[in-house]
């Protein structure tokens, strides 16, 4: 049995319009879902899924700075920058793949023209 925090008249079980049970006091009109419990369950799994979310994130850039490296000239930077650069087979496997360069120092990115 439960009890109105604001004037201590014993609750009474309603239904709402969504058909959820909540807790009526009769006396002042104050309410309290009984469902709460279950909608503490489901902020826990989200927060859960946003966890596992930042891992891949995490991942991808510790593969980022595992590519090699080489020093070359970056035309935004004006000047020589240690270039990460990695291989993307684009179209058909057929074509050789288009090497990708980025600049470590300001994040350019661009593709080898030949
Ligand atoms: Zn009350
Ligand atoms: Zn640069």
């Amino acid at each position: 049995m439960d009890f109105c925090p604001n004037c201590g008249k014993i609750l009474q079980t309603e239904k709402n319009k969504k058909g959820q049970t909540i807790l009526l006091c009769l006396k002042c009109g104050f309410k309290r879902d009984l469902e709460t419990d279950e909608k503490v369950t489901l902020t826990e799994e989200i927060e859960h899924d946003l966890t596992r979310e930042m891992t891949i994130v995490m991942n991808e850039s510790e593969i980022d700075t595992t590519k090699p490296t080489k020093e070359m000239y970056c035309s935004k930077c004006e000047n020589k920058q240690k270039i990460s650069f990695w291989m993307v087979q684009t179209r058909s496997a057929d074509e050789s793949p288009t090497r990708f360069f980025r600049c470590t120092a300001c994040g350019e990115t661009w593709r080898e023209y030949d």
